[in-house]
C-alpha cells in the first residue's frame, strides 16, 4: 500500500491516496437546496435545510479550491441540490474558471433554471453538463419529482442539444417508475450527440428507505435495452468513468450505465466531495470524513488545510463497500443526496 502525500509528478505535486489512486477531482455541492423534491433523492417535507452562515461562502471556497489547485485538483464539478438556486453563482464560476491549474469546470443540474445562464456558461468556457431528467413523460416527470417542471426541462434538453456542449443526461432507474423510459432515452441518441446514462438508484433518499439488494441493477438494465437494440458495441470507457458506455449501431449519441449501487467503479476513483457545509467526503458512502469549514473559520492556514485533507485521503477506503463499513453514525445509508452532490 502506497502512503498518501503530495507527490510530484513531472515536478507537479499531486495528491496520492493510500491505494496509489490521483485525486485531481472535487465534486462541491453550492447548496442543499432544491426546487424539485425527486423521491430517491429527497423526502417531501421536513428537510432541514442548512442555514446560511453554515454555508462555505464563496470566497472560502474559492481560497479552498486555489490551495487544492496547486496540489494538483484539475477538475471541479458545480453540484448540489440545485446549484443554480445559490445566489450569485455566475459570480462563483467565473472566479473559478480563472484559478490556475483548474483545466475543467462541468456542471449537475436538473434544467429547472439553467438556460438563461448557458450562454455566459460557455463563454466561461464551461461545456459539459449532466442534465437530470428521469422520464420523457410529463405524468411520471411529475410522479418522480413531485413538482411541474417538465417543460422547462425539456426545453432545457431542446436548447442544449443545439450547442456544441458534452451533453450527459443522467436517469436514475427505478422499478415501478421509469422503466418504460430507458428505450425511448436511448432512442434520443439516435439523432442527438448525447451521452444517456442510467443510473442505478442508490439508498440516499433522505427518508430512511434502505433495501438490500436492487432489482434494476446494470446487468437488468443493459439486458434490456438489448431486447430492443441486438447491435449495440461496447465502447471504451474514459479513464476514471463510473459508467460502462455503449453505442447502438449507427446512432450518432452513446449510452451508460452507472453501477452506483453494485460499485463496481471504485479502483479508478480519483474524486473528493465536499458538502455545502464543508464535509470532506473521500467516498460517497461514507460519512464524512472531517469539516473543512471548522477547520478553516478556527484560523487554519493553507498548509494546515492541506495536510488534513492529505490525512483524509491517506486513509480513504478501498471502495464504497468498505466506507459504507466504516461509519462512525447512522450505520446504513439514509441522507440526502442533495447534502451530498451526487
Ligand atoms: N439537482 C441537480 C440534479 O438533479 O442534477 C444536481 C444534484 S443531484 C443530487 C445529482 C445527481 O444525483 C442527479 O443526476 C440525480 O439523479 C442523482 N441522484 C440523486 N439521488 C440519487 C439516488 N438516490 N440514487 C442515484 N442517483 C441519485
Ligand atoms: Fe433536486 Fe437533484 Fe435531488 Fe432531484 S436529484 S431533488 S433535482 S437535488
Amino acid at each position: 500500500m502506497k502512503t498518501s502525500n503530495t507527490a510530484q509528478t513531472g515536478g507537479i505535486p499531486v495528491l496520492l491516496d493510500n491505494h496509489g489512486r490521483t485525486i485531481d477531482y472535487l465534486r462541491l455541492a453550492v447548496t442543499d437546496k432544491c426546487n424539485l423534491r425527486c423521491f430517491y433523492c429527497m423526502p417531501e417535507e421536513g428537510i432541514k435545510f442548512v442555514k446560511k452562515a453554515e454555508l462555505l461562502s464563496y470566497e472560502e471556497l474559492l481560497r479552498i479550491i486555489r490551495m487544492l489547485a496547486q496540489n494538483g485538483l484539475r477538475k471541479v464539478r458545480i453540484t448540489g441540490g440545485e446549484p443554480f438556486l445559490r445566489k450569485d453563482l455566475m459570480y462563483f464560476l467565473r472566479e473559478l474558471v480563472a484559478i490556475e491549474g483548474i483545466e475543467k469546470v462541468a456542471v449537475t443540474t436538473n434544467g429547472t433554471l439553467t438556460l438563461p445562464y448557458l450562454d455566459e456558461l460557455l463563454e466561461l468556457g464551461i461545456r459539459s453538463f449532466n442534465l437530470s431528467i428521469d422520464s420523457l413523460d410529463p405524468k411520471r416527470f411529475f410522479d418522480i419529482t413531485r413538482r411541474d417542471y417538465f417543460e422547462q426541462v425539456w426545453e432545457c434538453y431542446e436548447v442544449m442539444r443545439e450547442r456544441d456542449i458534452d451533453l450527459k443526461l443522467n436517469a436514475v432507474v427505478m422499478a415501478d417508475q421509469n422503466i418504460d423510459d430507458i428505450i425511448p432515452m436511448v432512442k434520443l441518441g439516435e439523432k442527438d450527440n448525447i451521452a444517456v446514462r442510467f443510473i442505478e438508484e442508490m439508498p440516499f433518499n433522505g427518508a430512511g428507505m434502505h433495501y438490500e439488494k436492487l432489482e434494476w441493477n446494470y446487468r437488468k438494465i443493459l439486458a434490456h435495452i438489448q431486447t430492443e437494440f441486438p447491435k449495440i458495441n461496447k465502447l471504451k470507457d474514459p479513464k476514471n468513468s463510473t459508467s460502462f458506455n455503449y453505442q447502438v449501431e449507427g446512432f450518432v449519441g452513446t449510452f451508460g450505465i452507472i453501477p452506483a449501487f453494485t460499485r463496481s467503479f471504485c479502483g479508478t476513483c480519483n474524486r473528493l466531495r465536499m458538502t455545502p457545509q464543508g464535509m470532506i467526503k473521500t467516498c460517497l458512502y461514507d460519512d464524512g470524513v472531517f469539516n473543512l469549514r471548522d477547520l478553516l473559520r478556527a484560523g487554519a492556514s493553507d498548509n494546515e488545510l492541506l495536510t488534513a485533507i492529505q490525512q483524509a485521503i491517506s486513509h480513504r477506503a478501498k471502495n464504497g463497500f468498505e466506507a459504507e463499513a466504516r461509519r462512525k453514525g447512522q450505520a446504513s445509508v439514509s441522507e440526502s443526496m442533495a447534502t451530498i452532490g451526487g
